[in-house]
């Protein structure tokens, strides 16, 4: 099966054997190292998953520790409540314990609603009505009289009076105040307008309402109306300011529409007159307000049937696990809340609810969290919101590209824990680069390996093809000198015995000799040659020469022996010399190999040209026969040593395979070169040029 490594010669199993060694352990290790850098890839990524996981668990075990510290801190202080004022009080005591917790608020099973700044919610303040005094009422209809029906706002004014030298409630004399105020107004009397309006002001009792609007917020915001009127911006602009703080103060005291019209409509009174800087601390308290209204009715509008049903069919005793609910809309809220113990002071059963304050959380609880945590070189921590927003990053970093990502319970608002490259890469990127860089070496290993096989296999071929031809050669050469040598001895024996010979037999006989031991010279000096030339060791003997006397005479001398066989030999010789350095018994060899082959491969037509020109540049000699040809595909090839076409014809002749190589290998001493023009079936013409001036090339072939 291996027959044909016998062929190979040592040098190229050498050759093959270590490129093996070489390349095969160097294909291995970067298979190795590629599988490696796979396997590091999903390292980095159980790894990252990993730190990942106990940030968020860390996370996570900290929120229901908060709650645990608050219903510590809710079961030690709660039995010292004695009224709404303490209520208050604790819970504000309670946020300020635990700051992780903001918006604590206190449910009760009725529906009440207490924050440490309110305690009932919004009221809703009854329609006031004028008491049903029969002295007031007859006054009282003549100035409604006037002022709605006549549009007399003087006589308004007048009966107004009347009806409130008879009034007696502060209720009654609050209103019919404002209605004079009003009426004053009505009339462009600002200064007298305002005058009725501050009297309210003077009444202690708190919150009369006039309409369902307490008095006194009646009250300032007309005065506020009347210095407008008036054009007296800085009274304004005070009684606006009384009637801010007022309404701050008392966020829970009007009905709530009323409430946000009158808030609104007085900060943006403030905002046509002051400068942004005030209005902004303004602002500030005014949107906090906003938002803790915001919070508790939505609570009230979500949470609190669920608090109650839960407070009524709960065990008030059992003060109990806390619950969550919570809500998306835009953004979700959520809210907790706990039982509170049942007390003998209190109603029997109340629930303390609470927010888990985001700011605490990413301001305190995630960096304290993060300090003992052993993240990777360079890998930091950061929060991401709902929206996939970072909102906290370990070190200020503004990054979008996570590297990992884990989901936070809903206690964490749905945020998420991810893990950054500050680079912002990713797991493949981070063991991207080397993967590449190993890909590359193995694919041009393995593509060296390819390549390697290729050449040897072709060197293989062409050992095989050389081998075989060697063996013909030998084959080949021993035949050649059989026979001349056979015909030799053969016709030398007749000679020699004795035998009477006539003499024109005789002479025939001696010319046999004679062209066979030419042969046998020939093929002799062939093979010596070739052999030196093969070892480099061929010397030319280079001498100045006239190219054309040394073809004539080399022609005259064979010219002879190529007629004997029949062939028609022509010569084209140019009359002037052509004055050469040649090596002359080289190119007389060279011609006759040229003319040995014309014979040998000329089948009917013996037909032989020869021919000696020169141009500017070289001379050529050219040897035409019309013989069987080569084909296209074996002209290159026959200059290459042993070679023969391998055609049943020519395999007939003798020959060796090294005339054309010899031939070449003088002719390219000489500097020059030899082409072949052949078409098979019809002949071929060698030509051989030599430059004039020459410039010698090495020996090799
Ligand atoms: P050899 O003649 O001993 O075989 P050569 O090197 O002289 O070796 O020639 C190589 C091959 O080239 C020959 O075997 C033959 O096939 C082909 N060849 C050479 N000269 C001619 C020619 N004049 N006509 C046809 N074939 C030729």
């Amino acid at each position: 099966m291996f027959e044909f490594l016998e062929h190979i010669s040592s040098k190229t199993k050498i050759l093959f054997l270590s490129m093996i060694l070489i390349l095969l352990p160097g294909a291995i290790i970067s298979y190795l190292s590629l599988k490696s850098i796979q396997d590091k890839a999903e390292n980095l990524r159980t790894k990252y998953h990993g730190t990942v996981n106990l940030v968020r668990d860390k996370l996570e075990s900290e929120v229901p520790r908060l709650e645990m510290d608050l219903r510590n801190s809710v079961i030690e202080s709660f039995s010292r409540l004695d009224d709404d004022a303490d209520m208050k009080t604790w819970l504000r005591h309670l946020e300020s314990e635990n700051p992780a917790f903001k918006n604590l608020f206190l449910a009760t099973a009725g529906g009440a609603l207490t924050t440490g700044s309110f305690s009932h919610g919004w009221k809703k303040l009854p329609e006031t009505r004028f008491s049903k005094d029969p002295k007031t009422t007859t006054s009282l209809k003549k100035a409604e009289n006037a002022e709605f029906i006549n549009k007399d706002y003087s006589a308004a004014v007048r009966f107004y009076n009347e009806a409130l030298s008879a009034a007696v409630s502060a209720r009654d004399q609050a209103m019919l105040l404002s209605r004079i105020g009003r009426n004053y107004f009505k009339l462009g009397v600002f200064e007298d307008g305002i005058k009725e309006y501050r009297k309210i002001l003077q009444f202690t009792e708190e919150w009369i309402t006039i309409g369902n609007v307490p008095s006194s917020v009646v009250a300032l915001s007309q005065i506020a109306y009347g210095y407008e009127r008036l054009n007296l911006v800085q009274d304004q602009l005070n009684y606006l300011l009384d009637l801010h703080q007022l309404l701050l103060d008392h966020p829970w005291d009007l009905s709530g529409g009323d409430y946000l019209f009158y808030l609104e409509s007085t900060s943006h009174a403030i905002g046509e007159i002051v400068d942004d800087s005030t209005l902004l601390e303004l602002r500030d308290k005014e949107n906090q307000l906003l938002e803790q209204i915001e919070f508790i009715e939505h609570i009230r509008r979500n949470g609190l049937a669920e608090i109650r049903s839960h407070l009524l069919n709960g065990d008030p005793a059992n003060l109990p696990a806390f619950q969550i609910f919570r809500t998306r809309g835009n953004s979700s809220i959520q809210i907790s809340y706990c039982m509170l113990p049942s007390s003998s002071r209190q109603p029997p059963s109340m629930a303390l609810g609470y927010q888990i304050d985001r700011t605490y959380i990413l301001a305190r609880l995630v960096p304290g969290v993060l300090i003992p945590v052993e993240l990777g070189k360079d890998i930091s921590v950061g929060i991401l919101d709902e929206n996939d927003s970072l909102i906290y990053h370990q070190n200020n970093k503004q990054l979008s590209n996570y590297l990992v990502s884990e989901n936070l319970s809903p206690l964490l608002f749905n945020w998420k824990v991810a893990l950054f490259d500050p680079d912002e890469k990713s797991i493949e990127q981070l063991s991207g680069r080397e993967k590449h860089l190993y890909l590359a070496i193995f694919v041009g290993i393995i593509a060296v390996m390819i390549i390697g096989v290729i050449v040897m296999a072709r060197s293989v071929i062409h050992e095989t093809e050389v081998s075989r031809m060697k063996s013909e050669f030998v084959s080949n050469v021993s035949h050649e000198l059989k026979t001349p040598l056979a015909l030799i001895r053969m016709f030398g024996e007749t000679l020699d015995s004795g035998i009477p010979i006539d003499e024109g037999k005789r002479r025939e006989f001696y010319s046999i000799i004679r062209k066979e031991s030419e042969r046998l010279t020939h093929l002799i000096n062939n093979v010596l040659d070739f052999s030196r030339m093969d070892d480099g060791k061929k010397e030319y003997n280079f001498e100045e020469a006239d190219l054309v006397a040394l073809i004539r005479n080399s022609l005259e001398a064979y010219k002879f022996h190529i007629r004997d066989m029949g062939f028609n030999i022509e010569s084209e010789l140019p009359d002037e010399p052509i004055l050469l350095k040649i090596d002359k018994d080289a190119i007389s060899q060279a011609l006759l190999n040229l003319l040995s082959n014309a014979v040998k491969y000329s089948e009917n037509r013996k037909y032989i040209r020869v021919t000696v020109r020169k141009d500017s540049f070289s001379a050529f000699i050219s040897v035409a026969d019309h013989g069987v040809g080569i084909a296209k595909d074996e002209l290159k090839k026959i200059f290459d040593k042993f070679y023969r076409v391998p055609d049943d014809k020519i395999k007939e002749t003798r020959g060796s395979g090294l005339g054309l190589t010899l031939t070449k290998h003088i002719i390219k001493a000489h500097g020059g070169s030899i082409e072949v023009e052949s078409n098979p079936g019809e002949g071929s013409r060698f030509t051989i040029r030599i430059p004039l001036l020459q410039t010698r090339a090495g020996d090799e072939v």
